[in-house]
């Protein structure tokens, strides 16, 4: 595994329960990957020494962050199998490759334009009738690296403060809501989906994910489905990726972005498939048959920020624990910072409303004065 965050250490506990054995690469031995694995290489990607030793030591690489340089798996690939391999990285890794990657094989995307001057960005947002979002092209997640603009902002001043020589500028979506679906391709070819998952974010970072949802009709998903198809053909996947989209009002998808990995909205699938996301992706690599992804019950994932642990106690963990429909997730990181991803809980339950309520609930419980 490289990478030693929270999404290592659920694919680790999951290949770990059939009886497989890690080693991480790129973070400590205290990270949250690397507490659970059985060993930890904390060396850096472009260490080539280090990563020709690591080679040595496994069978198969995977990832678990797309921020990994290409020449880190190219150069573990020509000694080791490395899944998925460098092209859907090299695109998930640069937002105009990836757009431009979708387009060509007919998956919509938000219009966008690549920008290099503030004289190209006023033009654009004028192109886009005065409102967009002004994006890095690389090293972007959770809402970082972005702004959204109106023509009353200055574009100079907006495009000193981004600090960049390319961006790129998308036409703001009047989506009616965000979705994902969890994808994954096996050696022989076949590809198999999860149920999508309906996503509510509160700062650009996800807060909620709920599945399945009646806003998600069977049509809409079946066209979920599809473009995760067509991005895992085109990219000769073998592993795990997520595709988040928008929902517009008048029923169409458009592809917002791609991670080459399980992702934070997949979490729900341990409890509510089967086989997870992470189980999904050590099958994949590993060579083995897919596992069931149907799922088995209604699920709500909450995700528990740094933020939302503030006034947590003892006794508030207690009373968490204590609820039956509830499963707790912590990644195990010493310090709770605002903003970072410290764990979250998944609920259970007859329907997906009764879910989100619990899974509310259970939150508010841990001290979070907040919905
Ligand atoms: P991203 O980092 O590109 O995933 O963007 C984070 C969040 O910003 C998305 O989940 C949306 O809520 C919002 N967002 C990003 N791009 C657009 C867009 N073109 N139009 C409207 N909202 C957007």
């Amino acid at each position: 595994m490289l990478g030693g965050g929270q999404l290592g250490r659920m694919f680790a506990m999951a290949a770990r329960r059939s009886g497989y054995r890690i080693a991480m690469f790129g973070d400590p031995a205290d990270s949250p990957c690397g507490q659970v694995s059985d060993h930890s290489s904390p060396g850096q990607f472009t260490d080539w020494d280090a990563l020709a030793a690591f080679a040595e030591r496994v069978s198969v690489v995977t990832y678990e962050q797309e921020n990994i340089p290409v020449s880190t798996i190219e150069f573990l690939q020509s000694r080791v199998p490395v899944f998925p391999g460098p092209e859907l990285l090299r695109a998930s890794q640069n937002r105009l490759l990836e757009k431009t990657t979708l387009r060509s094989i007919g998956i919509p995307t938000a219009d966008f334009l690549r920008i290099t001057s503030p004289d190209e960005l006023a033009r654009g947002l004028e192109t886009f009738g005065g409102a967009g979002i002004l994006k890095t092209v690389t090293m972007g997640y959770d809402g970082k690296g972005q702004v959204k603009l109106s023509s009353a902002n200055d574009c100079v001043d907006v495009w000193n403060r981004l600090g960049v020589t390319e961006a790129i500028l998308e036409r703001l979506v009047d989506f009616q809501f965000e979705l994902s679906i969890v994808a994954s391709r096996f050696g022989d070819g076949s590809c198999h989906f999860f149920a999508p998952a309906l996503n509510h974010h509160v700062n650009h970072i996800l807060d909620v994910s709920i599945s399945p949802v009646e806003l998600i009709t069977d049509s809409l998903a079946g066209q979920a489905r599809e473009m995760a198809r067509g991005i895992l053909e085109h990219f000769g996947v073998i592993g795990v990726l997520c595709v988040e989209f928008f929902a517009t009002r008048d029923g169409r998808l458009l592809v917002n972005e791609i991670a080459p990995r399980p992702h934070n909205s997949g979490h729900l699938t341990i409890e509510a498939c089967a086989s997870s996301q992470f189980e999904q992706q050590f099958r994949a690599v590993c060579g083995l048959p897919s596992g069931d992804v149907r799922p088995r019950s209604a699920a709500v994932m909450i995700n528990l920020l740094g933020d939302h642990l503030l006034e947590v106690t003892p006794d508030r963990w207690s009373s968490v624990f204590a609820m039956p429909d509830v499963y707790v997730h912590l990644y195990g990181k010493a310090e709770a910072r605002i903003g970072r991803k410290m764990g979250h809980l998944t609920v259970l339950a007859a329907d997906s409303r009764t879910a989100e309520q619990r899974a509310r609930e259970a939150r508010r419980a841990l001290g979070f004065n907040g919905p």
